[in-house]
């Protein structure tokens, strides 16, 4: 499980009222790749008030570009 799920405002705002979303980013990410979860890069590099919100899981390519360039 992803360290940050209690806190993830994805997860817990940004998906609200969409169940079936949040299940799918739930077990592709949050349980079984954290790692893979761009949101998790960003929060882990950049540290967690730095993730935009409109930051999705699957934007990988996003997240490395903002580390970078905050780096
Ligand atoms: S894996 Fe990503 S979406 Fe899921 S709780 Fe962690 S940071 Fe949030």
């Amino acid at each position: 499980m992803c360290k940050y799920y209690d806190i993830c405002l994805f997860i817990h705002c940004k998906l609200q009222g969409k169940p079936e979303l949040a299940e799918e980013v739930t077990k592709a990410f949050c349980l079984t790749d954290p790692l893979g979860c761009a949101r998790y890069k960003v929060a882990d590099s950049l540290g967690k008030e730095s993730v935009s919100a409109n930051l999705y899981p699957s934007e990988t390519a996003r997240a490395e570009a903002e580390i970078a360039a905050k780096r």
